[in-house]
């Protein structure tokens, strides 16, 4: 099958790239780079099923394809905040354009959805018949609103056009190829344990997240695209519940680091605590992560010391 990926030289679209080529699928990768590098794409790139179109998806799209799992948006709170505006651009525009190519081709869209649709969530776990807890005016509505008026697009479509689409509500995921510098506490973390600086607690390091290793990720992404009959949103994360103190002890674990833990202010409407429910998941996609986050992190840490070695050479 011919495949389109917006957010193809990010950190999952790449991978997610390579794991379609791997199943013998072509695959036309759309990003303006905005956050995505072009060395995730090096292995894609030698591969003759693979194309890439340098393309800002609030522009209109044009493009034959089966499939377009629509990823393209910023997605690191310092990033997505930095431009807030552009932003919600590309959640509201980009998700429009993506609809409107399905529509004209026929496509199957999956999209990547959020558990910041959830907010700061007042239900814990966070099941998908939960309506969230979104600060419409704060700092990360850009992002969370973004991405709610995306997945109103999404199933608008669907009522009104026909267009058969998927919204996959991701929780943290995490591993090889996330942007070191893009302020992610993950990336944030194993940078600064491997370099001897200080580790960047915000607030107390009480407040909560739930971490999925990337090989899991796709692979629910990819089992979401390849289902029959889905139409409402799917979480898509790792329940296992861990507070940023235990995630920065990890880290420090791993790396055989002596940096010392700092407390920095909490970010505004940096929610509390977030942990997927995933029984939707398991049921209709017979999908469950099978990475433990001490198994990913390390992995993870081999990746960043190979990226600082570079730096260094
Ligand atoms: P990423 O920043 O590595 O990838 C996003 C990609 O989109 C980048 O390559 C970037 O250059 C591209 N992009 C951004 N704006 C664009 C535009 N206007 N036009 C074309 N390309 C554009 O982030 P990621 O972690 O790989 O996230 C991928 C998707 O998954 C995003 O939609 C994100 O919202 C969603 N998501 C990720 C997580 C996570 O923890 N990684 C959690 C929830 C949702
Ligand atoms: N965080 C932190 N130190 C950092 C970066 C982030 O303590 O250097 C915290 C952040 O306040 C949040 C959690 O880690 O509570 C996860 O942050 P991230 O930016 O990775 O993703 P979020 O889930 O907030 O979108």
């Amino acid at each position: 099958m011919k495949y389109l990926i917006t957010g193809a030289a990010g950190f999952l679209g790449s991978h997610l790239t390579d794991a379609l080529l791997a199943q013998g699928h072509e695959v036309i990768g759309v990003d303006n780079l905005l956050s995505g590098r072009m060395k995730n794409l090096e292995k894609a790139a030698a591969q003759p099923g693979f194309e890439f179109v340098h393309h800002d998806v609030t522009e209109p799209l044009s493009s034959n394809c089966d499939r377009i799992f629509h990823l393209a948006a910023p997605a690191s709170p310092p990033l997505y905040q930095k431009d807030p505006v552009g932003t919600s651009k590309t959640c509201f525009l980009g998700t429009l354009n993506v609809l409107e190519l399905a529509r004209e081709t026929g496509a199957r869209v999956t999209m990547t959805s959020t558990s910041e649709v959830y907010g700061d969530p007042t239900q814990h776990p966070q099941r998908e018949d939960y309506h969230g807890n979104v600060n419409p005016t704060g700092p990360r509505a850009c992002y969370d609103e973004g991405k709610r008026v995306a997945e109103t697009l999404a199933f608008d479509f669907r009522r009104m056009h026909g267009v058969d689409v998927r919204a996959a509500r991701l929780f943290n995921t995490y591993g090889p190829r996330m942007d070191p510098k893009d302020g992610r506490v993950v990336s944030n973390f194993i940078m600064q344990a491997l370099t001897g600086k200080d580790i960047t607690l915000f607030g107390d390091g009480s407040q909560t997240r739930s971490f999925c290793y990337y090989t899991d990720m796709v692979r629910g992404l990819i089992r979401l695209m390849d289902a029959d009959n889905i139409d409402a949103p799917v979480n898509l994360g790792n329940p296992v519940e861990v507070d940023m103190h235990h995630i920065a002890r990890i880290v420090l674990d791993i790396v055989g680091s002596s940096s010392e833990l700092v407390y920095k202010p909490l970010p505004e409407d940096d929610p509390t605590r977030r942990k997927p429910d995933i029984r939707r998941a398991w049921e209709v996609l017979n999908w469950a992560p099978e990475v433990p986050v001490e198994e990913g992190l390390a992995q993870t840490v081999v990746y960043f010391k190979n990226y600082v070695l570079d730096q260094v050479a």
